[in-house]
């Protein structure tokens, strides 16, 4: 039997070389073996070098993504399931310190293992599968996770629309164990957050604003808050028991704030004014009426997908934060984040500063906020860093 194999084009063995684990289809010169969605190849320079194993999926732009650099490993259940398992271990450290019982257990590449997410409430994980290759492996997936101490129950959401790119369905549901309990809540720094796993987004909250909760208790106290699109009211939730003078959330998602409402009763306090409705038109309705807040929050989903929807994210972006900056009392405070992958921290930098410089405000950088330490990035593989925000202090 032939080995299925991935030939790079001349020249285009760099990256691989340097551990980057993505094979675009421009740099494949040809593939034998007839492998299918998900199959394992083996990835060969144009000399012949072997150069390592990586997941075919022939129907995206990104054409193999790799599993290993090392020619002599074998991919096989005990791989994959050791890579699961490794990652899960590297959580131990965050799941162990009492601050919370919910982490990103895997971040696909970041993690050695290419489209897998998953993500850990309690004794429940929730997956989510992107690629040929995780798909692939779907049953050694859900078997590893399900078999972590502790858990019992794993369920899918693989409705993300980039499985369209791998030529996937969605597929959501059980994987193994019990139905999630609809009271599944993440236990987060004293606090208390609802976790909706069948209809919520992504996998069901926002892991990945950890770090950022904890920067939001710490300047609530006293302050008039705006959490725009405070999503299911995390931010509100810390605010209002940090002591905020008021806080307000809006958001388009009349199930998610009716969640926030949730939430406030959860940790016992009141969450404040919950506004459904588009925040850009809300923003400006706030600004014809003059009204100042002391902390805003503005956490806007991914405006660009691609490079190719940097610009006009751009001018979201600006549009967003100019209004931002003009509903900021004197000395008051703005978090706000990008988490584009494709938008670079440097631009949209540039971007906030021109909305400062429109709105006419001094407007000085005073902290920097990143995903957290279970959504880490390989020096490798530069991609998996999304989530960027700054902390700004008007005068
Ligand atoms: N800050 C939140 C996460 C925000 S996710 C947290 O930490 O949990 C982005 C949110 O923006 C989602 O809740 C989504 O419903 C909302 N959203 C998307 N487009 C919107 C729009 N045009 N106006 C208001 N909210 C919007």
């Amino acid at each position: 039997m032939t080995t299925p194999t991935l030939w790079l084009r001349a020249n285009r063995d760099r990256s691989v070389k340097r551990h980057h684990p993505w094979i675009f289809s421009g740099g494949v010169a040809r593939v034998d073996g007839n492998p299918g969605p998900g199959d394992t190849v083996l990835v060969k320079a144009a000399d012949s070098t072997a150069l390592g194993w990586a997941a075919y999926s022939p129907a995206s732009q990104i054409r193999a993504r790799m599993w290993t650099f090392e020619p002599d490993e074998e991919v096989d259940a005990e791989f994959v399931a050791g890579r699961v398992a490794a990652a899960a271990a590297r959580r131990a450290p965050l799941l162990g310190s009492g601050l919370t019982d919910s982490a990103r257990l895997v971040f696909s590449e970041a993690d050695g293992v290419p489209g897998l997410v998953a993500d850990r409430y309690g004794d429940t994980v929730v997956c989510q599968l992107t690629t040929a290759g995780a798909d692939a492996w779907r049953e050694v997936l859900a078997g590893t996770l399900a078999a972590l101490p502790g858990v019992a129950c794993v369920y899918e959401r693989s409705d993300a629309d980039v499985r369209e790119r791998e030529g996937l369905g969605q597929r959501v549901g059980l994987l193994r164990g019990q139905v999630p309990s609809s009271d599944l809540v993440a236990h987060e720094a004293g606090f208390r957050f609802a976790v909706d796993v069948a209809g919520g987004h992504k996998t069901g909250f926002y892991l990945d604003q950890r770090d950022a909760r904890a920067a939001v208790a710490s300047w609530a106290a006293g302050r008039r808050v705006l959490n725009v699109f405070g999503y299911t009211g995390a931010f509100s939730v810390i605010a209002a028991s940090r002591g905020a003078a008021s806080v307000t959330t809006i958001d388009s998602s009349g199930p998610a704030l009716s969640i926030a409402a949730r939430n406030g009763g959860l940790n016992g306090v009141d969450v404040g004014e919950l506004v459904e409705a588009d925040a850009f038109a809300a923003l400006r309705g706030l600004r014809d009426r003059a009204r100042q807040y002391d902390l805003i929050l503005l956490d806007p989903p991914k405006l660009a997908n691609t490079e190719a929807q940097v610009d006009k994210a751009s001018r979201a972006y600006k549009d967003l934060n100019l209004l931002a900056v003009k509903l900021l009392a004197p000395g008051g405070v703005l978090m706000t984040w990008s988490c584009s992958g494709a938008m670079p921290m440097e631009l949209f930098q540039k971007v906030v500063a021109g909305a400062a410089l429109d709105a006419r405000r001094a407007v000085r950088i005073i902290g920097r906020l990143h995903q957290p330490a279970d959504h880490p990035v390989p020096l490798a593989f530069p991609e998996a860093e999304y989530l960027k925000g700054l902390v700004l202090h008007a005068d």
